[in-house]
C-alpha cells in the first residue's frame, strides 16, 4: 500500500509530538518533530553567542553561518523515539529548555531559517511514509500531504501539560512564565510574514484540552485508517 504524508500542525504544547510519535510508531512511518530544528537553529545561535542580551538576534552574522547547522534525527533504542542531533551531537535535552523555548519564535520567524528548515523537511518527506509535525506542515511544507490534523487545547492546559513535562525532567519552571511563553510562542508565530501558524481548510481539527494520550492516540489512528481506505 502506498505510505502517504501526515502534517500535524497546532498551537504550542498541545501533545502533537506525543501523537505524532505514537502514531508514526503504530503504522511504521518516519516521524519528524520540525520543531526540533527551529530549536537547533536556536540552540546554535546562543552557542554562538548570536542573540544580544536584549533578545535581538544577529541576523546577518546568523544567515551567514546557516550552511554550519546540520539537523539529524537517530533513534534511541532504549526509548524507541527518535534522538536529535545538531552538528552530530545529541542535543534532544538542551533543545527543550525555557531559555531556547523563549527564543525560538523569533529565530523561526527569518525568513532565511525557514526557507532552510523547509527544504530539508521536504527533501526527508520526499518519499512519503512520514509523520511530520510542526505549525506549517500542512499549509506549507506538504500543502499536498493527504492527510492534515490540526491540533489544539485551552491554554491554560497546555501550560499545565508542558510544566508537568519540565518538572518530570528536573528542570525547573515557573507556571506563569511557562504560560507566558506559549501564548508569546503562538502570537509571534501566528503573525510572522512567512509561514503563519493557522488552520489549512483541509485539516481534521482536534481539541484534546479533555482527551487523554490513548484516547488522542486511537482517534489519530482512526482517522488514518479512514484515510487510507478511502
Ligand atoms: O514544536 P515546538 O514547540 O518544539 O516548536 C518550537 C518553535 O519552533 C515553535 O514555537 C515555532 O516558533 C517554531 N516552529 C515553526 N514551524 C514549525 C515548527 C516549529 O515555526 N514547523
Amino acid at each position: 500500500m502506498k505510505k502517504i504524508t501526515i502534517a500535524i500542525d497546532g498551537h504550542s504544547s498541545c501533545g502533537k509530538s506525543t501523537m505524532a510519535k505514537d502514531l508514526a510508531r503504530e503504522i511504521g512511518y518516519i516521524y519528524i518533530d520540525s520543531g526540533a530544528m527551529y530549536r537547533c537553529c536556536t540552540l546554535f545561535a546562543l552557542h554562538q553567542g548570536l542573540i544580544n542580551p536584549d533578545g535581538s538576534i544577529q541576523t546577518e552574522e546568523l544567515e551567514r553561518r546557516m550552511s554550519d547547522i546540520h539537523v539529524s534525527f537517530r533513534l534511541n533504542a532504549e526509548t524507541g523515539h527518535p534522538d536529535t542531533y545538531l552538528n552530530n551531537t545529541c542535543v534532544e535535552r538542551e533543545i527543550r529548555t525555557m531559555e531556547v523555548s523563549s527564543h525560538v519564535s523569533p529565530i523561526a520567524a527569518l525568513p532565511f531559517v525557514r526557507a532552510a528548515m523547509t527544504s530539508q523537511q521536504q527533501e526527508i518527506g520526499r518519499e512519503g511514509g512520514i509523520v511530520m509535525d510542526g505549525r506549517d506542515i500542512g499549509t506549507a511544507v506538504f500543502p499536498n500531504a493527504e492527510m492534515k490534523v490540526f491540533v489544539t487545547a485551552s491554554d491554560e492546559i497546555r501550560a499545565q501539560r508542558r510544566y508537568d513535562e519540565l518538572i518530570a525532567k528536573g528542570e525547573s519552571a515557573d507556571f506563569q512564565q511557562v504560560l507566558e511563553n506559549l501564548r508569546e510562542r503562538d502570537r509571534i508565530d501566528s503573525t510572522r510574514a512567512v509561514a503563519p501558524l493557522r488552520q489549512a481548510e483541509d485539516a481534521l481539527v482536534l481539541d484534546n484540552s479533555h482527551m487523554s494520550i490513548p484516547e488522542q492516540k486511537q482517534w489519530l489512528i482512526d482517522r488514518f485508517k479512514e484515510r487510507i481506505h478511502a
